[in-house]
C-alpha cells in the first residue's frame, strides 16, 4: 500500500492539473493521494473525480502557510469542514496578502535591475487563485533573469532576500485551534527542513503536541537528510505523534520531489484518520 500525503497541483505552485497529477500517482502504482494546495481548496474536487475514475484514493488537504515569530511553517490539514467561516476567512488573509504583496516585490526587482510586469507573472500563476513566489519565481526564469526556481530563489526570493517582502500568515497554534475547530487533523510539514530546525525546536515541538494537539510530523521529506529524519522520527515517537512521509511534490517546479518518493506507512495513516471528526 503506497500514501503519499502532500502534493501540489497548478491549483497552487505544482504544474499538473489535478486531475493530471492523480493520474500520474495510479500509473506510478499509489493508492492513496492526498492533494495538498496552498491556501486553497479549489482543487480537491476535481482531484476526486478523478481519483474515483482510476480507482484510487485521494485524500482531501491543504497547506497551510503559518508563522512563529516571522518565519514561515507549513502546516498540512486533513478532514476539515472546508465551509467553515473561520478557518475560510483566515485562508482568504492569507492568499489575499500573497497576492497585495506582488507589487512590492516586482519594485524591488526592477530596482535590482530586473524589470517584471505583473501580466509576466500572471502569465504563470496557472490555476492558482493567489500570486506566490513560486509564480515570481517562474517569471524571472521565463524573462531569463535566472536558470530556474532555486536560482530565483536563492539570489532574490528567499526570506531575508533582496526582493523578499513579507505578507500575511497564520500564528501556528491559531491554525492548528482552525483546523480542529473544523473538524480537521494537523500535520506539521517538513519542519526541519531548509534551516528550519532552529526556529522549530524539540522543546516548541513538544509543546505543540502537548498544549496544541498536534497530530502529526512529515519525518520522511526531501529537505530532511537521513540523520535528520532518524532524530525527527525519534521525537515523533517519543511525543506519541503520527509519522509521515511524502513526496510535496510539485511537477516540473520542483526537481526530486516525485510523486510517492517518500510514502506514509498505512499503520500511521490508520492512525490519522481515527484522529479526523468531519
Ligand atoms: P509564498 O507563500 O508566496 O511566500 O511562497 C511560498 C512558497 O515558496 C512555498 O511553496 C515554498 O515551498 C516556496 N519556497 C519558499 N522558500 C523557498 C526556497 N528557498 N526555494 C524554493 N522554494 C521556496
Ligand atoms: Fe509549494
Ligand atoms: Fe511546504
Ligand atoms: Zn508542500
Amino acid at each position: 500500500m503506497k500514501i503519499d500525503l502532500h502534493t501540489h497541483s497548478r491549483v497552487s505552485d505544482g504544474t499538473d492539473a489535478p486531475a493530471a497529477l492523480v493520474r500520474r500517482a495510479a500509473t506510478l502504482g499509489l493508492d492513496v493521494v492526498a492533494l495538498t494546495d496552498h491556501d486553497t481548496f479549489a482543487g480537491l474536487d476535481e482531484a476526486q473525480s478523478a481519483g474515483a475514475e482510476v480507482g484510487i484514493d485521494v485524500v482531501r488537504g491543504i497547506e497551510i502557510s503559518a508563522e512563529r515569530d516571522h518565519n514561515s511553517v507549513h502546516l498540512l490539514g486533513f478532514g476539515i469542514d472546508e465551509q467553515d467561516p473561520a478557518l475560510n476567512a483566515e485562508l482568504d488573509k492569507v492568499r489575499q496578502g500573497r497576492s497585495d504583496r506582488l507589487s512590492p516585490v516586482l519594485a524591488k526587482l526592477a530596482a535590482l535591475g530586473l524589470p517584471l510586469t505583473p501580466e509576466q507573472v500572471y502569465a504563470q500563476v496557472g490555476d492558482s487563485p493567489s500570486v506566490g513566489r513560486p509564480h515570481i519565481a517562474d517569471a524571472l526564469v521565463a524573462a531569463g533573469y535566472v536558470a530556474d526556481r532555486t536560482e530565483a530563489f536563492d539570489r532574490y526570493l528567499a526570506d531575508g532576500g533582496p526582493a523578499h517582502v513579507p505578507r500575511y500568515a497564520i500564528g501556528v497554534e491559531q491554525a492548528l485551534g482552525l483546523v480542529h475547530a473544523a473538524g480537521g487533523v494537523v500535520v506539521l510539514a517538513h519542519p526541519w527542513g531548509r534551516g528550519r530546525r532552529a526556529q522549530l525546536p524539540p522543546d516548541y515541538l513538544a509543546t505543540l503536541v502537548r498544549e496544541h494537539g498536534l497530530d502529526g510530523i512529515e519525518v520522511d521529506h526531501q529537505d530532511h537528510d537521513a540523520p535528520t529524519r532518524a532524530e525527527l522520527r525519534r521525537l515523533a515517537r517519543s511525543l506519541g505523534v503520527v509519522v509521515t512521509g511524502s513526496s510535496d511534490y510539485h511537477g516540473t517546479g520542483k526537481v526530486d520531489h516525485e510523486l510517492g518518493c517518500n510514502t506514509t506507512d498505512p499503520e500511521q495513516w490508520r492512525r490519522l484518520q481515527d484522529r479526523i471528526r468531519c
